[in-house]
């Protein structure tokens, strides 16, 4: 079954900050991170791993953010919609979205998948729902009228063990990751439980975390799955993603 499973990766969108902001104290330029969204095909049908940001980040390419400022850019063509097309797959045709979670630069992309059912641990639509940061959390993002189907925990999508929704609690208080087994191996899509690389080498959380206990907890787990050989992606590395090609089978 491997063997039918496919993995591709996309880029709907620029995050920028300085290093401090993932690991606290290191210094240096402002970096430029993706902000991925993922596509996998199975026989059984076609879910997308987060959507990306909502076209309303628009810029001209005249008007990026400057060097030391935080903030999220989007160019034209970046939706996840565009990117679809680009490979010759209908967006309508999507029949699942997994969001890791529901910050505006992961579920941006939602409203482009009209057929599709958005899978979401409970926990997290609660956190959504009532949380005060309405720039972090916008209904015009995560409530675009598709049906949900809420979760708690592990979730096997295709009931064979090919793609399963893992919870990876901490970011947020009902974050989720998936693992693919593709034909080579394992792959991690951490989304925002580990933003790069570095965060998991030494161990350092984020200052934005909701939970360091839980937050602690994924780390240790991430690690554990990356010494037994699954390959993670990170949510939002830079360095990483330079190794990574958008829009054909990924291959371990
Ligand atoms: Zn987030």
């Amino acid at each position: 079954m491997t063997d039918q499973v496919t993995l591709y990766a996309f880029n709907c969108g620029w995050f920028q900050c300085n290093p401090g902001y993932f690991v606290e104290g290191d210094e240096g330029p402002s970096m430029r991170s993706p902000v991925p969204s993922y596509l996998i095909t199975h026989p059984k049908g076609r879910a997308l791993f987060d959507t990306g940001m909502g076209v309303r980040f628009r810029r001209e390419m005249d008007n990026k953010l400057v060097e030391g400022e935080l903030g999220l850019e989007w160019f034209e063509g970046m939706d996840i919609a565009t990117r679809l097309k680009a490979i010759d797959v209908d967006p309508a045709s999507i029949d699942w979205i997994v969001n890791s979670h529901l910050h505006i630069d992961h579920c941006g992309g939602n409203a482009h998948l009209p057929n599709a059912t958005v899978i979401i641990q409970a926990l997290e639509i609660e956190a959504a729902r009532t949380s005060e940061q309405r720039y972090l959390y916008t209904p015009e993002d995560y409530d675009t009228g598709q049906p949900v189907k809420a979760i708690a925990g592990e979730h096997d999508l295709f009931g064979d063990g090919t793609v399963r929704i893992v919870p990876t609690y901490g970011h947020s208080p009902g974050h989720q990751s998936m693992i693919v087994k593709l034909a080579g191996g394992e792959v991690l899509l951490a989304g925002d439980c580990c933003y790069t690389e570095r965060n998991l080498d030494v161990m350092v959380l984020p200052k934005a975390t909701t939970d360091m206990e839980l937050g602690m907890e994924t780390y240790r787990r991430l690690d554990a799955l990356r010494k037994s050989g699954t390959r993670i992606l990170f949510g939002h590395d830079g360095k990483q993603w330079k190794q990574v090609t958008e829009g054909v089978p990924f291959v371990l």
